[in-house]
């Protein structure tokens, strides 16, 4: 009974640990299987935008498209290490690494990149894509370039092929890309002759002198115009009077070109006149009054006005048969002298000005301060000598004088004064280009005085038109 009960107290030991083995093998498995799943399911994980494989031209800038990492349910994108070698100036295959790690947990990532060469060279003609050439003439080819961005110049292999009227330039690289470009070929003269004036496009002439045609010069891609010129209109040297030329040419194909010139036939100026000239105005208390005694005398004058002032004096003065030129709108030396450009900006506010007015463009200016200033020195040197030239180019006549009232210096004045300065300066040996200013009392009270002066003693007087001849000073600056 003994021995029976203590064998079996022993089968139950070994029973015992039987199950304690199957239990702790099972509960090994099982962590080996969650290392497992930690180690291959749960890595770090990148994923790429765009695709994985990036085929770029030569030159062309590698642009990354972008990534993301996760770890769990973290994202660890700014963990990434991304790494390249890309040389866009040399053709290969190139890689771009992601590479992240955490905690020991690594994981990488290729996107492969290829360099390749893919663009064509780039043909330049010197020409258009469409060309005229001249009947009878024979053109060939272009000048041209043609330039690949791998291979560099390429235009030595530049292939030059003639069909009908069409040129084809043709380049291939050496990667095989090819270019290819077309030229038409019209002949036809579509091209104007060029007609231009020897001399200038105004000419004065004093009646009786001789008028000297300097002619044209025409040329024209096609044709040879020698003789070609038909010139028409004349000038009357006998007569005073504005006489326009037209020159005009055309060639074998038709297309015309004209070029006008203007002579200008003018009396001498008549020894012992008096041009009245009055500066600055109109005002009204004195214009008003000046153009009372001028009616009254029979006197025709020239008023050089400014932008100030009623328009109804000039137009007065406009209508009883006065000429009306242009000083300044501003009168201010400082801006008017500045530039060539702010002289006639400001000669155009008063030009406009008198247009409106009287309905006609005046020519016929008076420089402030005359062509001989030098205050203009001070704001732009040498510019009087510029715009001397520059006004008659551009068709006007300027006007200086050569016997001055005085009543524009400072200090008070006295008509008998201004009278006696005017009368003293007269002279009968030649013309009397006389400067007031009719914004001023003493000169509305001197003036009756002086032109009865001048009438008194065989002076005649007149009003500066455009066939006047120019009074000019020296130029200073
Ligand atoms: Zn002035």
């Amino acid at each position: 009974m003994n021995c029976n009960g203590r064998r079996n107290n022993l089968e139950k030991f070994f029973q015992m640990y039987e199950k304690k083995i199957c239990f702790f093998s099972i509960l090994i498995i099982l962590i080996i299987i969650a290392i497992l799943i930690y180690n291959f399911l749960l890595m770090p994980n990148i994923r790429l935008k765009g695709s994985r494989f990036v085929e770029l031209d030569y030159l062309d800038k590698y642009v990354e498209e972008g990534y993301s990492a996760y770890f769990l349910h973290d994202d660890i994108t700014d963990k990434v290490v991304v790494k390249n070698n890309i040389n866009s100036k040399k053709l290969g295959n190139y890689e771009v690494e992601y590479m992240v790690n955490v905690g020991g947990f690594k994981r990488k990532v290729v996107r492969k990149v290829k360099i390749t060469d893919k663009t064509a060279p780039v043909i330049k003609l010197d020409s258009d894509d469409t060309v005229y050439v001249c009947p009878g003439e024979k053109f060939s080819r272009d000048k041209f370039t043609a330039i690949d961005a791998f291979d560099g110049d390429v235009s030595d292999n530049v292939v030059v092929e003639n069909k009908n009227n069409e040129i084809i330039y043709s380049v291939i690289d050496k990667h095989g890309n090819k270019a290819s470009v077309k030229q038409k070929i019209i002949y036809e003269d579509k091209t104007a002759p060029i007609i231009t004036l020897n001399g200038s496009d105004l000419v004065y002439v004093f009646i009786g002198d001789n008028y000297n045609e300097l002619g044209v010069n025409a040329t024209d891609n096609c044709d040879d115009l020698t003789d070609a010129v038909i010139t028409e209109g004349m000038v009357n040297v006998n007569v005073a009077g504005t006489y326009d030329i037209v020159y005009s040419v055309s060639d074998k194909a038709g297309n015309k070109a004209s070029i006008k010139r203007t002579v200008i036939v003018s009396e001498r100026n008549k020894k012992g006149t008096i041009y009245l000239t009055f500066d600055d105005g109109p005002k009204r208390g004195t214009t008003d009054v000046i153009l009372d005694i001028l009616k009254e005398e029979g006197v025709k004058a020239t008023f050089f006005v400014t932008n100030s002032g009623p328009d109804d004096l000039i137009k007065r003065a406009y209508d009883e048969g006065h000429t009306i030129g242009l000083h300044s709108a501003s009168h201010s030396y400082s801006l008017v002298y500045s530039s060539v450009d702010s002289y006639f900006h400001d000669l155009d506010i008063v030009s406009n000005r008198v247009k409106n007015i009287t309905g006609e463009e005046s020519k016929i200016i008076r420089f402030i301060g005359g062509s001989s200033n030098t205050v203009s020195r001070k704001f732009c040197e040498g510019i009087m000598s510029n715009l001397t030239g520059e006004v008659l180019k551009r068709g006007y006549r300027y006007y200086d004088w050569n016997v001055s009232a005085g009543d524009a210096e400072a200090g008070g004045h006295t008509a008998s004064e201004i009278a006696d300065n005017v009368i003293k300066s007269l002279s009968k040996n030649r013309v009397n280009m006389v400067l007031m200013h009719d914004i001023k009392t003493y000169t509305r009270d001197a003036l009756r005085t002086i032109i009865r002066y001048g009438k008194e003693n065989g002076y005649t007087f007149e009003n500066i038109t455009m066939s006047t001849e120019m009074i000019t000073q020296r130029v200073n600056n």
